[in-house]
């Protein structure tokens, strides 16, 4: 289901981002966790913190002052925002390492990423500590963050590993390619948008269809129609 792509960092694009919808809004949906008996939780798919680059991690210190002061008030303590115990090795990644945000407990890998741990009420503390302070979010947050539900991993566009994990995919709302286009463009840049364009309108002629398979819904995926 990958199409290929002429963009120098972007080889191929998982066709199924023009075709499956998603959630238009984040904060007005009660997120549920399909795999774990429909259970809602808020913000599931930052349970468990997110990748982050070295130069991602040195922005986010940056603004330490305007991050600490959205954070309830035992999290302000930037010593406490990354797991660098177990950097994992990555030959592409800025530095050749890549990093974790902290979880609230750092003893439950389940149990939230830091920067939910906020004064608001609900959503990334990086995004709302950008809001309040008049800066743009994509100053700070974890490109993978910025992303999602879409991922990109050596070359590839597609949907995150977790894509169907949570009720907002497939939900009722704009396509994954419409949704995240504008996030996509200020990270590829403008051509690999056009790309996708192009390609979006081709295969809006082609008929494309869900097919269920034996382990559920979730488990959709798209195909050509006979
Ligand atoms: S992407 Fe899905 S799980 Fe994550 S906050 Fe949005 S609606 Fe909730
Ligand atoms: S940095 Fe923000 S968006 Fe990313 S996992 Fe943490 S809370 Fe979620």
């Amino acid at each position: 289901m990958y199409l290929d792509l002429s963009h120098a960092d972007v080889h191929s694009v998982d066709g199924r981002i023009f075709k499956i919808t998603f959630t238009p809004d984040c904060m007005e949906h009660a997120c549920r966790c399909l795999r774990q008996s429909d259970r809602v939780r808020k913000d599931a798919c930052c349970q468990y913190g997110a990748d982050v680059f070295v130069p991602e991690r040195q922005a986010i210190l940056r603004r330490a002052t305007e991050i600490a002061s959205v954070l309830k008030e035992d999290r302000r303590d930037p010593a406490g925002w990354f797991d660098d115990a177990e950097p994992e090795p990555d030959p592409d990644a800025p530095a050749g390492i890549i990093l974790r945000t902290a979880t609230a407990d750092p003893d439950d890998e389940t149990s939230g990423c830091v920067f939910l741990q906020h004064s608001g009420e609900r959503g990334c503390g990086l995004h709302r500590a950008a809001l309040v302070h008049g800066f743009e979010p994509a100053e700070i947050k974890p490109t993978v963050c910025r992303l999602y539900p879409v991922s990109f991993d050596q070359g590839r566009l597609g949907l995150s590993p977790d894509f169907n994990h949570y009720s907002c995919a497939g939900a009722e709302g704009p396509t994954v390619y419409r949704l995240m286009r504008e996030a996509i463009g200020e990270i590829f840049g403008a051509s690999l948008v056009q790309e996708l364009d192009r390609l979006e309108s081709r295969l809006g002629e082609t008929r494309l269809r869900v097919l269920p398979t034996a382990s559920g819904p979730q488990e959709d995926r798209l195909t050509s129609a006979d």
